[in-house]
């Protein structure tokens, strides 16, 4: 019993044995009904046989041999109809049971392998019916999980490469110190102080990068005027582009439409997108900051004049950990996704955030689009 119940095939099979027993009772019961009314006609006509048998001297035990054969070749016939289903139930039950338990057999090993970790298992796709779907599914179901685990093992990457140099260099910092290579100076403490900086902000950016993946950032969103989150961080920033000697314009159209976002961390992308642009742009070069209102959509514009994206970094850029220039960047502070944030951000807010740039040393332009309320 517990065979039946753990086996898809034997299952199948019972199902069309089932079918068929009933089918073959239904027939007998059948031709038990009708076979009296059958024998009455037939006798009936045999009667009026036996008028002209009897005168031809034909006598009455022929006639009951006659009716007895006739019910014997009715049950012959219902004998031999329930052999023959028998016999094709069981071939169609074993054909239909390897196109159905074969593929979901096949199916149930593949996601055990997938479960134990080998994300490269696939099945074979054939036809196009329900089973066909099923697999379809776990193949993408694959590929997804795939997909995930590559992605986790180059964040376990990036974040452990990331941690190892500022580690690195306190560890060298404090060696010198212990061993009297280095004189306790305020420079030197000054430069630990540097490295754990820049560590506590790799650690607020990660766990804002956690919460934004994972939708997790809660928005309260206003109806604003855009002015209300650019100049905030404009003002925040315009001592520090003084002092680089960076010129940074604002142009923003007296009268601008609302939009719905969440203001504070509006400020905080535009702090992110004229903080790069200050950044990457040298000492006498120029950061514009322009808004352009469409009928349906607003475009807010950081336009800089320095070192530019190549064109085969710009798709990546939006990536985590992602720098065109390593080496300069790491000096820099910058740990590679502040723009990954800020889009999540934008878009959490329903607009978009692209980039774009004519080549290396040409300028940037990170423009930010949201959907305006009319
Ligand atoms: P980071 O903290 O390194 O600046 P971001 O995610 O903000 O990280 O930027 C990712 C990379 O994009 C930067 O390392 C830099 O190479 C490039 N980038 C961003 N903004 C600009 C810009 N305005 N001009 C040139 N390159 C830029």
């Amino acid at each position: 019993m517990s065979v039946i119940r753990r086996r898809l095939g034997w299952k199948l099979f019972l199902s069309y044995l089932v079918i068929i027993l009933v089918g073959v009772l239904t027939l007998a019961m059948a031709a038990q009904a009708s076979t009296p009314t059958a024998l009455a006609r037939h006798a009936a006509r045999m009667e009026s046989a036996l008028g002209m048998m009897q005168m031809m001297g034909v006598d009455a035990a022929l006639i009951d041999d006659l009716n007895q054969s006739f019910v014997t070749a009715v049950n012959e016939i219902l004998a031999v109809a329930a052999i023959a289903a028998l016999i094709t139930a069981i071939i169609v039950s074993t054909y239909v049971t390897r196109r159905i338990v074969g593929p979901v057999q096949k199916m149930q090993q593949a996601s055990q392998r997938i479960a134990a970790g080998d994300y490269d298992e696939r099945v074979e796709v054939t036809g196009a019916d329900e089973l066909a779907a099923l697999a379809h599914s776990l193949n993408n179901m694959a590929e997804q999980l795939a997909d995930i685990e590559v992605r986790r093992r180059e964040l376990i990457g990036d974040v452990a490469h990331e941690l190892r140099t500022p580690l690195g260099n306190v560890k060298s910092v404090m060696e010198g110190l212990v061993d009297g290579v280095l004189e306790p100076e305020p420079a030197v403490f000054q430069n630990i102080e540097l490295e754990v900086t820049r560590l506590q902000g790799l650690v607020r950016d990660l766990e804002e990068l956690s919460r934004a993946e994972s939708g997790q950032i809660i928005l309260e969103r206003e109806h604003i005027s855009p002015a209300d989150f650019i100049m905030p961080a404009v003002e925040r920033l315009r001592l520090q582009f003084e002092d680089k000697g960076v010129a940074l314009e604002v142009i923003l159209p007296p009268e601008l439409l609302a939009v719905h976002v969440d203001p504070w961390r509006m400020t905080q992308v535009m702090l992110n997108l004229l903080g790069n642009a200050l950044q990457y742009t040298p000492f006498g070069g120029t950061v514009k900051l322009s808004v352009e209102a469409g009928r349906h959509q607003l475009t807010i514009c950081i336009a800089d004049t320095g070192i530019g994206i190549p064109a085969e970094h710009l798709p990546h850029i939006f990536e985590r950990f992602y720098r065109v220039d390593k080496s300069r960047s790491r000096t820099g502070g910058g740990s590679g996704i502040g723009l990954t944030i800020s889009k999540h951000l934008i878009e959490a807010n329903g607009g978009r955030l692209v980039a774009a740039s004519p080549g290396l040393n040409q300028g940037s332009t990170f423009s930010i689009i949201l959907p305006v309320k009319t």
